[in-house]
């Protein structure tokens, strides 16, 4: 995407750039003074829009048979699925090694004694690891992530399901990267907690929808205006709803992925021309099409990272929802990699604006800096 500042922006897996369509579902239904809780006219209209966005995107994740739940963002989201589990006694609890940090650091919290899912070599979690842990128990809880933000490895949901209801357990499953960008609905018959983020597919921050099966009863402890069925009190932000479910109707995310994906598979072709010893992680698993993580050898991530910045190129190394440490991030640690490649892994994300073209200015960005790095070592 390049903006009036000649930015090339290549962080979809951060933030997807506010679609046209969201902005204008939000700017309309900011036009209307209320609060959607309100017996009259213009408080109508908000529920009403409020109702027919829930609708909307409980059609585009598949017809989900239990309740959807608007919140601030899938952090909210998934806590409130974590406290729901939080009250049902667990035969054993596991969490993904490679979650992002509003699971694993609430749910480690939460459940003090809960196991990690290990990753294989090829970066897909360990689902015979678990096969194995579960053997002995009943009732296990799970959470798991359909797909990794820092490598775009998707996780095989399925059979994680199948698994831990044939102990009659429950999975809660961060579906943040997959939304929009696999067939997500294919998965949600398979969740009994799903969480989503509008601004991961181009509606504004601060939007997000927790899923629950039917026959679920999650934990209403938040009290307040009993807003959302009483789960998630507090006035819904029916601008921002209307944008997400603009966002997820008005666009043809089969069509933009096969656009994406051509963009992103030049870029790993021009990397391994310029750099055949650079490391693209996920290149053996299955891997949605927009992310490509790498490393080159003998050069610093964060020095390359400000270097591009400096070009004027947005990327990101490690998660950018968790960055500002330069630490190396679980998803890339639990690979067991050389040092040399697990320090200095940077994310390229494409989206919906990238072009072809700037896959180009990127890679010679990324040799310049090459070039100015060996220089300085030799
Ligand atoms: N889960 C994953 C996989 C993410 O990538 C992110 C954000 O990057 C989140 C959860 C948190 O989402 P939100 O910003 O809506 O709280």
């Amino acid at each position: 995407m390049t903006l009036s500042n000649n930015l090339i922006y290549a962080d979809y897996n951060a933030n997807v750039p506010l679609r046209k369509c969201a902005r204008d579902a939000m700017l309309e239904c900011m036009e209307i003074a209320g609060n959607p809780s309100s017996i009259h006219k213009n408080g109508q209209n908000l529920r009403r829009i409020i109702e027919n966005s829930r609708a909307n995107i409980s059609a585009a994740l598949g017809n989900i048979s239990g309740q959807l739940v608007f919140t601030s963002g899938a952090t909210e989201a998934a806590q409130l699925a974590i406290e729901s589990a939080a009250i049902l006694e667990w035969g054993g609890v596991f969490i993904g090694a490679v979650e992002h940090d509003c699971v694993y650091k609430y749910a480690s919290s939460r459940f003090p004694n809960a196991r990690f899912i290990p990753l294989k070599s090829d970066g897909e979690y360990d689902i015979d690891w678990l096969e194995y842990a579960v053997s002995n128990i009943e009732k296990p809880l799970v959470l798991m992530m359909a797909v990794n933000n820092e490598t775009g490895i998707i996780q095989n949901i399925k059979s994680a399901s199948n698994i831990v209801r044939s102990k009659r357990g429950m999975i809660l499953v961060d579906a943040v990267q997959a939304l929009g960008k696999i067939e997500i609905s294919e998965i949600v018959p398979y969740c009994d907690y799903l969480f989503v983020s509008g601004h991961k597919i181009g509606a504004p921050i601060g939007v997000g929808a927790l899923v629950y099966a039917a026959g679920i009863d999650p934990y209403l402890g938040r009290e307040g205006g009993g807003q959302e069925k009483g789960m998630r009190s507090g006035t819904q932000n029916a601008p921002a709803i209307a944008a997400f479910s603009s966002a997820i109707t008005q666009t043809d995310f089969y069509a933009e992925n096969e656009e994406i994906s051509a963009i992103r598979d030049e870029f790993e072709n021009q990397l391994i021309t310029a750099f055949p010893n650079a490391m693209i992680i996920g290149q053996s698993a299955p891997r949605i099409a927009n992310t490509s993580c790498f490393a080159i050898p003998n050069i610093n991530a964060q020095a390359l990272l400000i270097f591009l910045d400096l070009e004027g190129i947005a990327v990101s190394s490690g998660s950018a929802c968790s960055s500002g440490s330069a630490k190396t991030s679980r998803a890339i640690s639990a690979l067991n990699l050389d040092k040399n490649f697990s320090e200095n892994f940077i994310r390229v994300s494409f989206g919906y604006k990238n072009t072809i073209d700037e896959v180009r200015t990127i890679l010679s960005a990324i040799q310049k800096a090459y070039n100015l790095q060996t220089r300085r070592a030799a």
